[in-house]
Parts: structure tokens; sequence; C-alpha cells
């Protein structure tokens, strides 16, 4: 077992490190107060060529593989977590699951300009009755000629306020349950696809969130990605990589949180004495490192093993062990970027301290990307059902 980095990872980890040191760390708090990023973002962050960071060269992606991956979205939930929800959303949940399930055309159509940043992408599944329980959506696609015809509702969609490409999931079977979802390319022209209502979060303020309506969306039946009837198989075939991924930005926010507080207790004096010299300080930072890192090993070690499975190799802990990632992980971020504002005392609780955003911005992952009661469902499962593999 390696737990070094390679060359090449360190490389786009700094890369990745002094882009948001030197262009986003100055306006994290415009883009928190003003819930907007700068214009151009996502073509800067194409020509960095983050934005296709696992897709295949002739696409126009970098190629890398998931653990570069992590490492990119943790960097930028350092320094600030909203660009990483936007980002993970295009790069991983509508980018990475094309690269992953779409036929060559629609590879060919769509990839170029999700690499680049000419096109933003998006993934709706959620909606106003379906969260947890996904196969449970009510958006319909009804077959019309040689399209389909989707009417329903998706809710909480990251980017789609300015969305071009949604990778769709609605119900071609209404009765079925899983057996009865299908995956889509809806591009943002398509008639009768609107964004009814850009959404307020009390966190990731920048990072636009949209509720989205369908009335007789017309789309053709070569936009379905995968097979008819099988959208599940390309819902439940990326989550492995998701959690993995994810986890790779919970990491970042509890490390942008643990520097704060560690610098704010280097610098602020009661009784005389830096606040860092107290003992019940002391043992904060130490669990807040401790559990960084062992999130961090959690992280790296799913992003691995998941980015193995994929490639056609073995992992049959895989799955629970993607989840335990992303459930420690974001748990941690929550955690720290807690006891980080209980280090910066009354200032913590100031917005002009940009501790308070890494505090609000946090708890999302406890909720997006599957709650924590269902990340905590699928490890008991797996446990439960085939046991656990230690020797
Ligand atoms: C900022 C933000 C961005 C998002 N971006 C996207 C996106 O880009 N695309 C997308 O499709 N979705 C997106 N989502 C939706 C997200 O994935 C859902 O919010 C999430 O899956 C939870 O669904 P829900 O909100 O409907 O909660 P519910 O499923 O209604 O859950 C409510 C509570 O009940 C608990 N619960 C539910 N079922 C069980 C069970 N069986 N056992 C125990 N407890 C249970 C949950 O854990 C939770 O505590 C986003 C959400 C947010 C907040």
């Amino acid at each position: 077992m390696d737990f070094e980095l390679t060359e090449e990872q360190r490389i786009v980890q700094r890369n990745v490190h002094q882009f948001m040191v030197k262009e986003i760390e100055p306006i994290t708090e415009q883009i928190d107060r003003e819930d907007e990023f700068p214009p151009g973002i996502w073509e800067k962050l194409g020509d960095l060529g983050f934005l296709g960071v696992t897709v295949d060269e002739k696409y126009g992606g970098s190629g890398f593989d998931l653990l570069t991956a992590v490492l990119v979205i943790e960097q930028m939930g350092r320094t600030c977590p909203a660009l990483a929800v936007s980002y993970g959303a295009h790069a991983n949940l509508c980018a990475d699951n094309l690269s992953r399930n779409a036929n060559e055309e629609q590879k060919r159509k769509y990839l170029p300009g999700l690499c680049s940043g000419e096109l933003v992408g998006c993934l709706a599944l959620t909606e106003p009755n379906a969260g947890s329980d996904a196969v449970s959506i009510r958006t319909t696609a009804r077959k019309d000629g040689d399209d389909f015809l989707l009417n329903g509702g998706k809710m909480f969609i990251t980017n789609a306020p300015v969305g071009d490409v949604f990778l769709t999931y609605a119900k071609t079977e209404p009765d079925k349950k899983a057996k009865g979802v299908t995956a889509f390319v809806v591009e943002k022209n398509f008639p009768g696809v609107s964004v009814s209502r850009k959404l307020e979060k009390m966190g990731n303020r920048g990072s636009p969130t949209g509720e989205m309506v369908f009335e007789d969306c017309r789309v053709p039946a070569g936009n379905i990605v995968g097979k008819l009837n099988e959208g599940i198989k390309v819902m439940m075939g990326g989550l492995d990589v998701e959690r993995a991924y994810y986890g790779g930005e919970c990491l970042g926010i509890a490390e942008g949180a643990f520097e704060l507080g560690l610098k704010y207790s280097k610098e602020r004096e009661q009784f005389g004495e830096v606040i860092c010299n107290f003992q019940m300080i002391k043992a904060k930072l130490a669990d807040m490192y401790t559990e960084i890192e062992a999130a961090r090993g959690l992280v790296y070690r799913a992003a691995v093993m998941a980015d193995k499975v994929q490639r056609g190799g073995k992992g049959t802990e895989v799955h629970k062990l993607a989840a335990a990632a992303i459930l420690f992980a974001a748990e941690t971020a929550t955690r720290v970027s807690n006891q980080a504002v209980q280090i910066h005392g009354g200032y913590g609780y100031m917005l002009e301290f940009p501790i308070n955003r890494f505090y609000r911005d946090a708890k999302l992952y406890e909720i997006g990307a599957g709650t924590s009661e269902v990340r905590r469902l699928v490890i008991a499962n797996e446990i439960i059902s085939k046991g656990l593999e230690y020797a």
C-alpha cells in the first residue's frame, strides 16, 4: 500500500491551490454576499483543464484518475466550497457521468463544450416529492414519434439557473419503480424546459441552485443515455465514484476551516496569552487534525478503490467504503467548522470573519448527494447482507 501522491498529482494539487488563492480567495466574501460567481469563471476553469478532469483527452478532457479529481475538488473546497459545489455538479455529476455512460455520438456532441466551459452541466434527479427515495420520481417521458415528451418538475438542481446540459431522469414506465426510469440529455434550448426559480440558500452562496419545470419538453430518442428503462444503471453505476469524489470536497472544507481556526488561535490573546496555549484549545486543534487525517485516509482509499472497480478491477468492499468515506468526511467538515467557529469566539459569529461561511457551507454535505441517514443505511445493509472482509 503506497500512501504517497505521485509527482503529477502534487503538481495538479498545487496548481488548483494557487489558482484558488490568487483568483478566488480575494472575492469569496463578494461571492457569498452577492450569491453569484464572477463572469467568465467556467471558461477560466476550462482553460486550466479542471472541468474535464476525468474525461478522456480525445473529448477535450485531462484524462486523470479519480484520486486526482478528488485532489482538485478538495483544493477548491478548502478555499471556496460554493465554487466546489458547482464545479462538482458540472465535472462529476454531468461530465464524468456522460463520459462513462453516453454513446460515442453524445460524447462527441457534449463533452468538448463541457470540458472547455462553453457549456455548463447539471444533474437533474431530485424532485419536490422524491429525494432520498429517488426511484419514486414523477417526471414522465412519453414516446411521441422519434422523440419523448417530458413532463414534471425537478428541485434543488445545482447550476440549473446557468445550465446548458441537464442529465435528466424521467419515468418511461411510470408504473414500474426502478425498472421504469430512463436517463436523457436535455439541452436548455429544447422547447418546454425552463428554470422556474433560483433558490435562496443559507450556504454555498454563489453556487446557483434552481427548480425546473418540464412541459411537453421534446427530447430526441437519440438523447437517451444508456438504454431505455435502464436509467437506474446510469444512476447507480456512478454512486461509489460520486461518494468518494464528494468526500474530497468535505475534506477540503474541513481543511479550510481548520486553517482559519489554527491561525486565529495563534493570534488571539486572552489572559495575557495566545489562546492556542490553553489546553482546551489545544485539544480542539488535535481532534480537528486527527479527524481530518482519518477522513483523508478513508476518502483517498475509497477513490482509489472506486476508480479500480470502474476500470473493471475487483473491489467488493467499495460500496460501503465509499459511503463510509463521504459519511465520515461530511460529518468531519461539520464538526471541524463548528469547532473553528468556537475558537473564534464572538468574532466567529460575525459575517466579516470568513469562518462563518465554512460553518454554513459544510452542512450541505450531510444532506446533498445523499443524506447521512441514507449513507448509514447503505453501509449497514452491506455489512448485514455481505459480512465484513477483514481477511
Ligand atoms: C444545495 C443543494 C444542491 C443539490 N443539488 C442537486 C443536484 O444538482 N441534482 C439533484 O438531483 N439533486 C440535488 N440536490 C438534492 C439532494 O440530493 C437531496 O436534497 C437529498 O437527496 C435529500 O433529499 P430530500 O431533500 O428530498 O430529503 P428527504 O429524502 O425528504 O429526507 C428528509 C429526512 O428524512 C431522512 N430519511 C429519508 N429516508 C430515510 C430512510 N429510509 N431512513 C432514515 N431516514 C430517512 C433523510 O435522511 C432526511 O434527514 C441538492 C440539494 C441541495 C440542498
